[in-house]
């Protein structure tokens, strides 16, 4: 059905691993071709095949304002006219930490990485540093990256420790990392009875993305934070997707708290590879070249990356564009959930600002046991339906979907139209 990509793909398969670079892109979870794509433009792809389609991957969140929107563009091409990288300081980071802070006004300095790996791998040693402490808590079903620590699966009891979720990765390096249910307050609760004295951070997407969007419940946010402020752990939240996504700045303003760590990338790069941790600064006085936690990076800081997040995020200051992206998703969902219900498909759609996953459940899932109770094989198939009726949706339910701010009325009906077919289809 899609020759050229075929073609690409076999030929990539001989030269890279699986015929890609990350994971997700294979297609693996709804099988079939991956679409290999040549250009973007808007809120559009355009494949090797010259198929057209209305794009809800946007690169996994950073293209906020669409695919090469002018000025980024513009930016990055200014910027890489004076040189593409210095070893050495440059303005654009202080400006664009600058931009971070207006946006995230509790923390003090900022640590600009490459990637939201990077940054989150970075944070924890930030955390265990600071608190001389050494357990991570994290939740399953939230992705933060694929370092060492952080690639656990939970482990039978809840004082347990995790196993690996990958070959490679040592027991001995995750023992001290620990997966709780997502949205349950008692488990935490009661991992901080028994273990406040060593957990060094709790680490939390409180706008969970990556098991599909997933909300959290305001009361668990706020024992976590609890439980940190009384235990002297640090409450470290990954925004690496949810920032400037799931609301116009940081989650602070929608949950009405704030983490001692904050952790970000993709839509502060807008689209070049970009990661970022923040505090207040006796915390972020830990890190080295002022405190004694190690960390470096040869192109941290990148002028082409700085000058495209500085773009970004100064067009998204007066709010307008996060508006359109979120109006549109409500729209799209709200039109969406009214099909489903005519053809009486039982489909629910979890929705934040410019982000959204349709899951085939009759009900929202609140934790990761729930979405593995959704209708994977249906969410297969739907995928297949709505990429033949011109819609790139991400290939996978675990994946959320997201929304640009120059998403159009056309795209509106074009994926509409496309949601009534895959959705009879499914009948
Ligand atoms: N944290 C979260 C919440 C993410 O969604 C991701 C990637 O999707 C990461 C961390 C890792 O970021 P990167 O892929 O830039 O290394």
């Amino acid at each position: 059905m899609y020759p050229r990509s075929e073609h690409c793909f076999s030929e990539a398969k001989n030269l890279l691993v699986g015929g890609v670079n990350s994971p997700v892109r294979s297609f693996n979870s709804v099988g079939g071709t991956p679409i290999f794509m040549q250009s973007g433009s808007g809120s559009r792809l355009l494949s090797e095949d010259n198929e057209s389609y209305v794009d809800y991957v946007l690169s996994y969140g950073p293209l906020l304002l669409g695919h090469a929107h002018p000025v980024v563009t513009q930016a990055i091409h200014k910027a890489a006219n004076f040189g593409t990288s210095f070893g050495s300081p440059t303005v654009a980071e202080t400006r664009l930490a600058a931009k971070i802070k207006q946006h995230y006004p509790y923390i003090d300095k900022v640590r600009l990485v490459n990637s939201g790996t990077e940054a989150v791998m970075s944070a924890i040693r930030l955390a265990r540093g600071f608190t001389q402490k050494s357990i991570i808590v994290k939740f399953e079903g939230c992705y933060h990256g694929h370092s060492d620590a952080l690639l656990v699966s939970a482990g039978s009891g809840l004082a347990t420790h995790s196993e690996p979720s990958s070959k490679g990765v040592l027991a001995d390096i995750v023992k001290h990392t620990v997966s709780l249910p997502y949205n349950d307050t008692e488990a935490i609760t009661h991992f901080f009875l028994e273990n406040h004295q060593d957990i060094a951070a709790v680490l939390i997407e409180p706008v969970a993305g990556n098991m599909g969007l997933v909300l959290p419940e305001l009361t668990f946010i706020q024992k976590i934070r609890d439980l940190c402020s009384e235990s002297k752990a640090l409450l470290i939240f990954d925004e690496v997707m949810c920032g400037f996504r799931s609301q116009q700045g940081g989650t602070h303003q929608w949950l009405g708290l704030e983490p001692d760590i904050v952790v970000l990338g993709k839509v502060i790069g807008a689209g070049l590879p970009c990661g970022a941790y923040a505090a207040k600064k006796d915390i972020m006085r830990f890190v080295s070249p002022e405190g004694s936690v190690y960390q470096a990076g040869t192109l941290s800081g990148n002028p082409l990356v700085m000058a495209a997040g500085l773009a970004c995020l100064t067009l998204l200051d007066d709010g307008s564009e996060f508006k359109k992206a979120e109006s549109y998703t409500e729209a799209l969902c709200s039109e969406c959930e009214t099909i489903s219900r005519h053809y009486k498909v039982p489909v629910s759609i979890a929705r934040k600002g410019s982000m959204f996953t349709l899951f085939f459940s009759d009900r929202l899932p609140t934790t990761f046991n729930e979405v593995l109770n959704c209708d994977f094989a249906k969410f297969s198939q739907f995928f297949h339906a709505m990429l033949k009726n011109g819609v790139y949706l991400p290939p996978s339910q675990y994946e959320a979907c997201f929304v640009s701010s120059v998403h159009t009325k056309d795209d509106l009906l074009v994926t509409i139209e496309a949601f009534k077919k895959s959705i009879q289809g499914l009948m």
